[in-house]
């Protein structure tokens, strides 16, 4: 643990694992708390990010903030902060941090609700909670043998770019799926039988020196990791492509993509090696470029 720009509430925050913004107020784990009228609480009724810093520096923390504005417009929930003012809540939570690097969740809910009932009406004002702890590394093991999945048939399949919403309901049921299984997560797959994403990751294949990912027309969260390869200088050419469960069996190489995790290789899936069953030469390729990518531009 690197102790940098120490003050009063970063000494008073060393001894615990989470660092808590409740509407601008910091809190540790004992002492965070929202009402049970809250709506996320009471219904799922919330978007949220999951983000990280660089040496300090908030990953994207603009285009986070777009998309949670984005996910709060398709579930018609009326922030009633400004950008501006959640973007100075991020930065003044990563200040007081005594932390050289934390993972962030950003989550803004609909509010309290004055009473029992789903109306909308029912809350003024959002509330904004701001979870931070020290990022850990990747396991070793992720590089050296990586990951294995399994397929999660989606019962509820809606297409298009998706809300990072709350309510999580289904990448939970296609988790505790994979753990059963003894894998790493599932491989989310929608009504046509196109697989599109992790539950909580953009999901990737090489075949040929083509990088594949879904087209977020699948039922696809627009991955801020998945934009910023799409965005950096092409290693190898990339396109999107409806991926079927065989196109992944039959991949060269498979990949999984998150802003906390950046690129880590999947090597089985359902106990089908992908490629030569080792994490692939390509991806880690990728992944250093993906490094050195954001080690240079992650103050944007
Ligand atoms: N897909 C889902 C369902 C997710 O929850 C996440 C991240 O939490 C991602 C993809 C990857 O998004 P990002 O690269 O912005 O972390």
């Amino acid at each position: 643990m690197t102790l940098i720009y120490p003050n009063i509430f970063s000494i008073l925050f060393i001894m615990s694992k989470f660092l808590i913004n409740i509407n601008g107020e910091h809190f540790d784990e004992s002492s965070a708390k929202i009402s049970v009228f809250d709506r996320g609480f009471l219904f799922g009724d919330s978007v949220y990010e999951s983000t990280r810093t660089f040496n300090r520096h908030p990953f994207r923390l603009s285009l986070h903030i777009e998309r949670l504005f984005a996910s709060a417009l398709k579930i018609q929930l009326n922030p009633t902060l400004s950008k501006e003012e959640i973007a100075t809540q991020v930065l003044k939570t990563i200040e007081q941090s005594p932390h050289q690097d934390i993972f962030m969740r950003i989550i803004l809910t609909r509010g309290n609700n004055s009473d029992l009932g789903l109306d909308p009406e029912l809350s003024s004002a959002n509330n904004l909670i701001i979870i931070t702890k020290e990022i850990s590394p990747n396991p070793e093991w992720w590089l050296s043998h990586g990951l294995s999945m399994i397929f999660y048939q989606k019962q509820n399949s809606p297409s298009g770019s998706l809300p990072k919403s709350g309510n999580y309901q289904e990448n939970i049921m296609a988790h505790k799926a994979a753990l059963s299984q003894k894998a790493y997560d599932a491989i989310m797959v929608n009504g046509q039988g196109f697989a599109t994403e992790g539950t909580t990751s953009n999901i990737w294949i090489i075949k040929n020196g083509v990088v594949y990912t879904p087209p977020l027309i699948d039922g696809v969260l627009e991955g801020l990791t998945r934009k910023t390869i799409f965005e950096m200088p092409r290693v190898y050419p990339i396109q999107e492509k409806s991926l079927t469960r065989q196109d992944i069996l039959e991949a060269d190489e498979c990949f999984i993509t998150s802003t906390t995790r950046n690129l880590v290789p999947v090597t089985k899936v359902e106990s089908t090696p992908i490629g030569n069953g080792k994490p692939g030469v390509n991806t880690l390729e990728l992944l250093k470029s993906y490094l050195q990518f954001v080690g240079q531009k992650a103050v944007f």
